[in-house]
């Protein structure tokens, strides 16, 4: 069985089917709330959504005993944000499970150690989305909202998707001074966002993903720096570490408060 109303107070939306729904519905969204609720009501990709289910049913074993999340998962963070943080997707037994994104899992406790580390969330750790946790000054948000399976949405599903985070960012825009992309997909995200959201023709070449890559545009539009993704496989091999994490968002706040 999935949950309807995370416990702290997103309502799960009207669900639809309509493939159209995200990009019919999003740019009506006047303010996070109301975007947050009608993100967690969408199944406009049938595989995502059949995915995303079967997990919230069948569960892990650790997990038995509590009721999945299972629905899309909305963005996280104050509407005035300056400083943005780009996912790829949530994960199946993670903010699939907790319906808060990067919530509930590895990746998730080296991101949010590394923000409280930062002074940019109240607590050093995210297990569940009523544990008060606080995030100050950032938002974190996903290129595809909904647990693919085995990490990789295809770009048809992103592309569905891609209404949901262009509207967020437009609702943040005033204060938004900088993204840090997680990882090259994240990154070759944000390229149609910026197009969609500012009216800003990426350039060409696109500037290619690396860790520490910075890249500005024009004035009023936020920077974009590279990190790589905070997942298992970069952080237990050391590809990524804790003060490699430490850096890039050193350096995302010294741009966001310049
Ligand atoms: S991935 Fe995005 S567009 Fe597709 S069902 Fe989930 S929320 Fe809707």
């Amino acid at each position: 069985m999935t949950g309807g109303t995370r416990p702290d107070g997103v309502p799960a939306g009207q669900p639809t089917e309509d493939p159209a729904y995200p990009a019919r519905t999003a740019p009506d969204c006047a303010d996070l709330a109301t975007l947050d609720g009608a993100v967690s009501g969408c199944r406009a990709c049938p595989r995502l959504v059949e995915w995303r289910e079967l997990v919230a049913s069948v569960r892990r074993a650790s997990f038995a005993s509590q009721t999945y999340w299972g629905r899309p998962v909305p963005g996280l963070g104050p509407a005035d944000a300056r400083i943005g943080v780009l996912g790829l997707a949530p994960a199946a037994h993670g903010g699939n499970r907790t319906g808060r994104v990067f919530t509930g899992d590895r990746s998730g406790d080296v991101l949010f150690a590394a923000l409280y580390r930062a002074g940019l969330a109240n607590q050093p750790t995210s297990v569940s989305a009523d544990d008060g946790l606080r995030l100050v000054d950032t938002r974190i948000f996903a290129a595809v909202r909904c647990a693919p399976p085995e990490n990789k949405p295809t770009p048809g599903e992103r592309d569905t998707c891609a209404p949901w985070l262009r509207r967020e960012v437009e609702l943040i825009a005033p204060t938004l001074r900088i993204v840090v992309a997680l990882g090259a997909f994240a990154w070759d995200a944000w390229w149609p966002t910026l197009s969609s959201a500012y009216g800003v023709v990426p350039p060409r070449p696109r500037p290619r993903f690396a860790h520490g890559a910075l890249w500005r545009g024009p004035a009023g539009t936020p920077a974009l720096l590279g990190c790589y993704h905070v997942s298992q496989q970069n952080t237990f091999t050391g590809r990524l570490t804790d003060s490699m994490l430490d850096e890039v968002l050193a350096r995302a706040v010294a741009i966001a408060t310049a």
